[in-house]
């Protein structure tokens, strides 16, 4: 095993530990509460010694009730759980709230009564919630087939959010807005497509964190993350759709640097926490050996760009590369789309037009696609 891979194991069980270690939690660093999931489970992590930490059910309507012991209020938790609930068909609703000041309550309210397990190991208590049977958890299925392939998983990244408006047309249409349409049609026209599963990392007007929005792809296993934006840019006559993969040595030209240098400040400008947080963890996920991850990347960049210029002309026609945080994914293929300029004044009204936002969406759609048929290709030719 080389340095390298050595290096690279153990950051990444680094991550599978403390990523999701909330700096609201800080003043209890003891507790590391988490909740991810994978194809077919969801897994809390708990500090077992704490008598607050309970797990039970409910019925009438069947729920999955779960106290921790927190005493602010914890968004990454939230955040996980609009995942979880677009995840899983057998969640249909999922809430966080204080249950007493002292104890945050999850209440995950299920279409039927699923299994749960409990393990207590160094001190941190696993629960793992599951449908009762692996076909209720991924979906209507004719027999029960325990080695059917997990359906891939797409993450769905909706740019700004909140109070980071993004960038701002001249006729005052907001980026966050129209990029979270794009998404959500997005995740409709990938719902329909068997084998593909889609979620948003926001589903509302809400504000994340750059480096959540990776963290989240990693904590519910995304076989592909695509974040999706509309920026702006000082001339308004510059316009068309680019896509963007990570660069490990700087931006690739003079646009991509603008654009990846004004997304990047986004968590400077809007993230209180952002001075006090964990350097570390945030260093530690960033470095990590992007090689392989790019490669993939702009493959997948390369098949999102032949979709969009069925619809809507390049500003590139080729996959660029800048060192946008929200790509530093160290094992899921990443891109970001711009899909237009907002700042250019034909696009501001495209941007805001249902038509322009399901063309956009479905030449996304068609790009995933094209991806995960030649990926599949490629496995069977190797
Ligand atoms: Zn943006």
């Amino acid at each position: 095993m080389t340095i390298n891979h050595t290096r690279r194991k153990l950051l990444i069980f680094g991550i599978g530990l403390s990523l999701t270690a909330p700096r609201l939690y800080a003043a209890q660093k003891a507790v590391r509460i988490t909740m991810t999931s994978d194809a077919s489970q969801i897994h809390l992590a708990l500090p077992a010694a704490d008598k607050r930490c309970r797990v039970f059910m409910l019925s009438a309507p069947e729920r999955v009730v779960i106290d921790m012991p927190l005493t602010s209020f914890p968004p990454e938790l939230e955040h996980a759980l609009t995942v979880v609930r677009q995840k899983f068909s057998w969640v249909i609703e999922g809430r966080i709230a204080h249950f007493s000041p002292e104890v945050a309550r999850i209440v995950l309210q299920v279409n039927s009564k699923p299994k749960i397990t409990r393990n207590t190991e160094n001190g941190v208590l696993t629960v793992t919630i599951s449908a009762e049977s692996h076909a209720a958890a991924i979906g209507p299925v004719v027999s029960p087939a325990p080695q059917a392939e997990k359906p891939l998983l797409v993450m769905i990244d909706p740019g700004h959010g909140g109070k980071d408006p993004g960038a701002i047309g001249n006729e005052g249409t907001y980026e966050k807005h129209v990029v979270l349409h794009i998404a959500k049609r997005l995740q409709t026209l990938l719902s329909q497509q068997h084998g593909i599963h889609a979620v948003l990392t926001r589903q509302d007007d809400v504000f994340i964190p750059l480096y959540h929005r990776v963290s989240l792809a990693h904590q519910h296993a995304a076989d592909l993350f695509i974040s999706i934006h509309a920026d702006g840019f000082t001339n308004d006559l510059v316009s068309g759709a680019s896509v963007f993969a990570l660069s490990e040595h700087g931006a690739g030209s003079a646009m991509a640097r603008y654009l990846s240098q004004s997304e990047n400040s986004v968590d400077v400008l809007y993230d209180d926490d952002f001075k006090t947080d964990d350097q570390y963890l945030k260093e530690t996920l960033f470095d990590l050996d992007q090689h392989e991850t790019i490669h993939r990347s702009l493959d997948f960049g390369r098949h999102l760009a032949a979709n969009i210029s069925k619809v809507h002309h390049m500003h590139s026609p080729h996959p660029e590369q800048a060192g946008f945080a929200v790509l530093k994914s160290p094992r899921i293929p990443s891109v970001l789309v711009e899909t237009s300029f907002i700042t250019n004044k034909q696009e501001e009204k495209l941007l805001g037009e249902p038509v322009f936002q399901e063309k956009m969406a479905h030449a996304l759609a068609e790009g995933i696609n094209s991806y995960f048929i030649n990926e599949k290709k490629n496995n069977l030719l190797s």
